[in-house]
């Protein structure tokens, strides 16, 4: 039913490529967000040429911001022959440094037995191509559809989307009545739908001291002391209760089926950074601590936090001289759309169509720019769909399949037509 949409993306698998390659080929690192003005602007001529209408939104003030690395962010918009609902397709153009370990080079866009290599190549690069062929694709051969289709091209996922998602829900770009279905290409494997994330609460904790003389430390407190206190006692009560903790949410890697939290840094007393005869000798008299607590669509938010106050607060009758202050650094809701929501049920049906089995559901361990579209635009039928194997993402010798692109661009296509056609083929 849907031959001549799926034999149409066929004959486009080399633009698929040279475009994926493309892409790649803008050093879109971030930080510092380098080259994203002109990764944006060939992203837009490539559309304009399609008659999409094209807005360059550059995230004025967001962090990181500067004339060197402005954040700039499109988005292109095609209205279809008659009013209808709005597809919007939402890829970021950041990537992380190349780091070591590369045996190519990682912004040549090296096509190579039936792959394309290169920093972004999977996290999400080939899903932004992908997507642009399903759209194409679909706009040549349904051209009376009904309805809208967007494609975007944001910056900074890689650092929390402020500059990117973000600003643009603030906007009311991620908003009805202008959007009604959001997919994100993210990697997350061509047969399976990411339905969201768990949440996330970064904390500092500070434990305090008194400064005194290092070769007489009984004068003073310790800071660092303290903050070993909190340490164990992480170890003993709260480490053991996050592992219990198991959850609905069908989180991929299993491993991360349950609540976790990572320590993220810790630093006490003077700089490390010294040069030979430094530091004096000084008892410490501060501490800190950063830690990054993904929780669960069971748990709310404050109760994450108590458990972590409860801990220090008990710290603080039992143990002489102890004193803390905790400061948030960044809070997201866990978020997960509904299985049976317009977009999951047309992109799962794609997946039948093109693979003849019936999807996974899957939910992110770390969060993506799903948290912005839901929380900020409030929009909830929103997924990330893409090609890609996410445990490439952000390695050395990152690549994506070339059949895998096809294939998850048929899907997408199909969604466009279960969205916007009522899922007529033909
Ligand atoms: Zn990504």
């Amino acid at each position: 039913m849907y031959d001549k949409l799926l034999t149409t993306i066929d004959g486009r698998r080399d633009d698929l490529v040279a475009l994926t390659a493309e892409l790649i080929r803008f050093p879109t690192v971030n930080p510092p967000g380098e080259a994203y003005r002109p990764c944006a602007e060939y992203i837009a001529e490539r559309l304009k040429k399609r008659s999409f209408g094209i807005e360059f939104i550059r995230a004025e003030g967001t962090p990181g911001d500067t004339d060197r690395y402005p954040r700039v962010n499109v988005v292109a918009r095609f209205d279809g022959r008659g009013p209808g609902k709005t597809v919007h397709f939402n890829s970021h153009i950041d990537v992380v440094e190349a780091g070591s370990g590369w045996t190519v080079d990682p912004f040549a866009g090296l096509v190579r037995d039936g792959r394309v290599y290169g920093r972004g190549a999977c996290d999400m690069k080939g899903g932004l191509a992908a997507s642009i062929i399903a759209a194409e694709a679909f706009m040549d051969v349904y051209p009376d559809f009904s309805g809208a289709i967007e494609i975007s091209g944001t910056v900074d996922e890689e650092s929390g989307g402020f500059g990117g998602v973000a600003y643009l829900a603030g906007k009311g770009y991620f908003s009805k009545p202008r959007v009604d279905h959001v997919i994100i290409p993210e990697p997350l494997n061509k047969d399976r739908i990411c339905l969201g994330h768990r949440g996330v609460w970064w904390a500092e904790i500070e434990t305090r001291g008194e400064i005194a003389h290092g070769s007489m430390p009984f004068l003073g407190d310790c800071a660092v002391r303290h903050m070993g206190a909190v340490l164990e006692a992480f170890e003993q009560d709260l480490f053991p209760a996050l592992d219990r903790k198991q959850t609905k949410m069908p989180v991929v890697p299993e491993g991360a089926r349950r609540s976790t939290m990572n320590i993220n840094s810790i630093h006490g007393g003077q700089t490390e950074d010294f040069k030979p005869g430094l530091p004096s000798p000084n008892v410490p008299d501060s501490c800190r601590l950063t830690i990054d607590r993904r929780f669960l669509l069971e748990e709310k938010l404050d109760e994450v936090k108590g458990e972590v106050t409860s801990i220090l607060d008990r710290l603080k009758r039992e143990r002489p001289k102890f004193d803390y202050s905790i400061r948030d650094v960044m809070e997201v809701q866990p978020t997960m759309t509904e299985k049976d929501a317009p977009v999951v049920t047309a992109v799962a049906q794609g997946i039948r169509e093109i693979f003849d089995r019936e999807p996974e559901y899957v939910i992110s361990p770390g969060t993506y720019d799903q948290k912005h579209v839901a929380r900020i635009g409030h929009i909830y039928d929103c997924i990330a769909y893409g090609p890609g194997i996410l445990d490439l993402a952000h390695r050395p010798d990152e690549w994506v399949g070339i059949e895998d692109m096809v294939q998850s661009a048929k899907v997408m296509a199909i969604g466009l037509d279960i969205l916007l056609r009522g899922g007529r083929g033909r």
